[in-house]
C-alpha cells in the first residue's frame, strides 16, 4: 500500500473529548474514525489489524471443530421473551426498534436464543451432537458509558462461539478445549504473560464461570491474582468460601486492574429447556441439549494490545496483528534513487511481505519517522540516496531505539 493515496492522514492532536489512551492513538494514526461516543468506524488500516486478529482467532476455533456463521442483526421479541431476556429491567443493554405494522425487534446485542432456536432444526438425534458454532459479528449494546474508546463500544466486533453437546460430560470436553484455544489466542496476539483464566460469577448449573482478564490499567475489572499458583479470581466473587474451595488464602493474592477479553459461560440446560430444544437419544429418550456460550471481544481485543504495549511515541504493533509487517520509507529526491526505492517496494511485495510503503514527496523525514513510530509497524526500512550509495537501508524496529544497515540484497524473504 503507498502512503501517498492512503486518504488517511496522522494527525498531531486527537479530537477533544476522547479521553481514552487506545482510542487517542488510534484515531491519531488513522486507524479508526470516531462516529459518536462508543462508536468507531474501522478504516483501511484499521480493518488489516482487525482482520488479523479475526484470523488468529478463526484458525483457533477452527482447529476445535467450530463450523463458522453469521446470524441476523435483527431478532425477534418471543425468543427473548421465551428467557425471560426481553425486558429492559433484566437486560439493560437492549437497543430496540420495530417494524412499520408495529411489531417490536431488537439488536442483537447476543445470540443464545436465536441460535438455539435455530437449532432446532438442525438437532434432533443424539447422532447431530455435538455442534459447535460461531460467528464475527458487530453487537449493538446501549451501554451506560462508553469512556474506553474501543475497549467499550456501543457498537462492538465479538467472535461468540456456541456448544451444543448431548450431556455434561460431553459439554465440559469441548469447555475445558476452549480454555486452551483462548490462551492459544491470547499468546498468538502477545498478551499470554499477562492474561488469566480467572473465575467470575454466573454459570446456570455452575458455580462460577471463566473470564479471561488482562492486565491493564484502562481495564474496568478488579481481580485477585496469584502467578506461581496461576489463580485467578474476580473480585465479585472473592469470599470465604471461594477461597477454601480453590485452596487459597488472601494474602497470597495480589489485586490487579484487568480487561475481561473473553467470557465462557455454562448455560446447562436452562436455555434449551425453556426453548425447547432437545434430542432424542439411542434408547429413544427425549432429553434437553447442553449449552456453552463463548465470547471474545475482538475490538476490545485490539484496543487492549494498543494499551499494553504502546509507548511515548505512539503504537507498537507486535508482529502476528500489525496491520504490516514492513514501514519502507523513501527519503529519495532524485529520479534514479525514486527507481530504485520503487524497485525495492515491487520486489519486498512480490516475495509475500506486507508493505506500507512512504512515498510520499511534499513531507519532511522528521514528520515521517514520527508518523512512523505513532503507527508501529514493527520493522522499518529507509531508504536514501546515502543508503542506496552503498547498496543498504536502514533498518530499525519499533521497539529498538538503534537502528543498523542491511544490504538490500537480503532484505526478500
Ligand atoms: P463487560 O463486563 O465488560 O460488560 P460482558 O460480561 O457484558 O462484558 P459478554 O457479554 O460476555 O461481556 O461478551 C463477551 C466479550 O465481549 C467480553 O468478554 C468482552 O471482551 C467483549 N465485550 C463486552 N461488552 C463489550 C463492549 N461494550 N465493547 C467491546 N467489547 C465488549
Ligand atoms: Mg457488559
Amino acid at each position: 500500500m503507498r502512503q501517498s493515496l492512503l486518504f488517511t492522514k496522522a494527525r498531531k492532536e486527537a479530537p477533544a473529548g476522547e479521553v481514552a489512551f487506545n482510542a487517542q492513538l488510534l484515531i491519531r494514526a488513522g486507524y479508526i474514525y470516531k462516529e459518536m461516543a462508543g462508536v468507531y468506524a474501522y478504516l483501511p488500516l484499521g480493518i488489516r489489524v482487525l482482520e488479523k486478529i479475526k484470523q488468529i482467532v478463526r484458525e483457533e476455533m477452527d482447529a476445535i471443530g467450530g463450523q463458522e456463521l453469521i446470524m441476523t442483526a435483527l431478532q425477534r421479541k418471543e425468543l427473548w421473551e421465551q428467557t425471560d431476556r426481553w425486558d429492559d429491567e433484566k437486560v439493560d443493554v437492549w437497543f430496540k426498534s420495530s417494524l412499520k405494522n408495529g411489531v417490536e425487534l431488537g439488536f442483537g446485542w447476543s445470540h443464545e436464543e436465536p441460535i438455539t432456536e435455530m437449532m432446532k432444526h438442525y438437532i434432533s438425534s443424539y447422532k447431530d451432537l455435538p455442534i459447535y458454532v460461531y460467528q464475527f459479528q458487530t453487537k449493538l449494546r446501549n451501554e451506560l458509558r462508553a469512556k474506553s474508546g474501543i475497549m467499550r463500544g456501543r457498537e462492538f466486533v465479538m467472535k461468540d462461539m456456541y456448544s451444543y453437546a448431548t450431556d455434561e460430560q460431553q459439554h465440559e470436553a469441548f469447555y475445558n478445549g476452549v480454555i486452551e484455544a483462548y490462551m492459544r489466542v491470547f499468546e498468538r496476539v502477545g498478551l499470554k504473560d499477562d492474561t488469566f483464566v480467572t473465575f467470575a460469577s454466573g454459570g446456570a448449573f455452575t458455580q462460577f464461570s471463566h473470564e479471561f482478564q488482562t492486565i491493564t490499567d484502562a481495564g474496568e475489572d478488579m481481580i485477585y491474582i496469584n502467578r506461581e499458583k496461576n489463580i485467578a479470581i474476580n473480585e465479585e466473587v472473592l469470599n470465604e468460601e471461594t477461597l477454601n474451595d480453590l485452596g487459597v488464602t488472601k494474602e497470597e493474592l495480589t489485586l490487579v486492574k484487568t480487561a475481561e477479553v473473553g467470557n465462557i459461560f455454562n448455560f446447562g440446560t436452562l436455555k434449551t429447556e425453556q426453548l425447547g430444544l432437545n434430542y432424542v437419544d439411542n434408547t429413544g429418550k427425549n432429553i434437553p441439549v447442553h449449552l456453552g456460550s463463548y465470547g471474545i471481544g475482538i475490538t476490545r481485543l485490539m484496543g487492549v494490545i494498543v494499551e499494553r504495549f504502546a509507548d511515548e511515541k505512539g503504537i507498537v504493533w507486535p508482529e502476528s496483528v500489525a496491520p504490516f509487517q514492513v514501514h519502507l520509507i523513501s527519503l529519495c529526491r532524485e529520479e534514479n534513487d525514486k527507481k530504485q526505492a520503487e524497485e525495492i517496494y515491487q520486489k519486498l511485495k512480490a516475495s509475500g511481505v506486507e508493505v506500507l510503503f512512504d512515498d510520499r514527496e511534499d513531507v519532511s523525514a522528521g514528520q515521517k519517522f514520527a508518523e512512523s513510530d505513532l503507527l508501529g509497524i514493527p520493522k522499518r526500512y529507509i531508504v536514501s540516496q546515502k543508503t542506496l550509495e552503498n547498496e543498504t537501508l536502514e533498518m530499525k524496529l519499533r521497539t529498538k531505539d538503534e537502528a543498523e544497515f542491511v544490504k538490500i540484497e537480503n532484505i526478500y524473504v
